[in-house]
């Protein structure tokens, strides 16, 4: 019998760059998102924990840090822990996802858009480990929220810096970003301006949904320039309002 391939692979297996905990990163080549259309997606988490109990606990800061939308923390993270990161562990421990080196799988993804944090701050994993994943991929998007973090080190910050947005809720922190070289995804209230150096992301409501992000690939961090325009979109869903609150706390 035809043996089946592996959905998806553990790219990395050690401690948290954010907490020390124990994580892991599993990059997913079959997967498919409405928003984000055909991509690799990479889910970090917790290697000891469900996602969902991990949450609940407030001990998710070894996979998102100090993040302020943490749940926990009465946060309004727009990612359903219940489905894919829930779905993804429990694959995990089922043993569906072989270890690989990132660079095996980067070759594996050549050629195709990678999603960096799909769940997950990029940041609680080495660097080298997503720069060989991209290495010969069409594009990648990403973002971090950890992009002040002062207790990581400056180089691993820089490097990732090179492959992410920084995550900004408000007009000071993308000032904050710019001035730092970053550039930056900005969630903004209805009604909200668009800065200057700023532009719609396409794959919004208020775009048309006129791409996705496989078909956009714009927030793929500093590397090429932070004079690069910066996305900004209309905070939505369910959350949207507590969101705000959070934001201008
Ligand atoms: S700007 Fe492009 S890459 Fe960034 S979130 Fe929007 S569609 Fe995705």
């Amino acid at each position: 019998m035809k043996e089946r391939k592996p959905t998806g692979y553990v790219i990395y297996r050690g401690p948290s760059l954010l907490d020390g905990s124990p994580i892991v990163a599993i990059a997913l080549v079959h997967s498919t998102n409405a928003k984000t259309g055909d991509m690799v997606q990479t889910y970090i988490l917790r290697a000891d924990e469900n996602p969902l109990q991990a949450m609940m606990a407030g001990r998710d800061a070894a996979i998102c840090g100090d993040c302020k939308h943490r749940p926990s923390t009465g946060g309004a993270c727009y990612v359903n822990v219940g489905q894919g990161p829930n779905a993804v562990y429990k694959a995990l421990e089922r043993g569906n996802y072989p270890d690989a080196t990132p660079e095996a799988v980067g070759l594996m993804v050549a050629g195709r858009m990678v999603r960096l944090g799909t769940y997950g701050d990029p940041a609680a994993v080495p660097v080298h480990v997503w720069q060989w994943l991209v290495a010969q991929a069409a594009g990648r998007t990403g973002y971090t929220h950890q992009w002040r973090n002062e207790a990581l080190a400056g180089e691993h910050v820089a490097h990732l810096m090179d492959l992410v947005m920084a995550s900004c809720d408000s007009e000071a922190e993308a000032d904050e970003a710019r001035a730092m070289g970053y550039r930056y995804f900005r969630v903004r209230a209805n009604g909200g301006a668009v800065a200057r150096g700023e532009f719609i992301c396409p794959a919004s409501n208020e775009a048309g949904k006129r791409k996705t992000c496989s078909t956009c690939g714009a927030c793929d961090g500093s590397e090429r320039g932070a004079l690069k325009a910066s996305p900004t979109i209309i905070v939505h869903g369910a959350k949207a309002r507590r969101f705000i609150a959070i934001a201008a706390a």
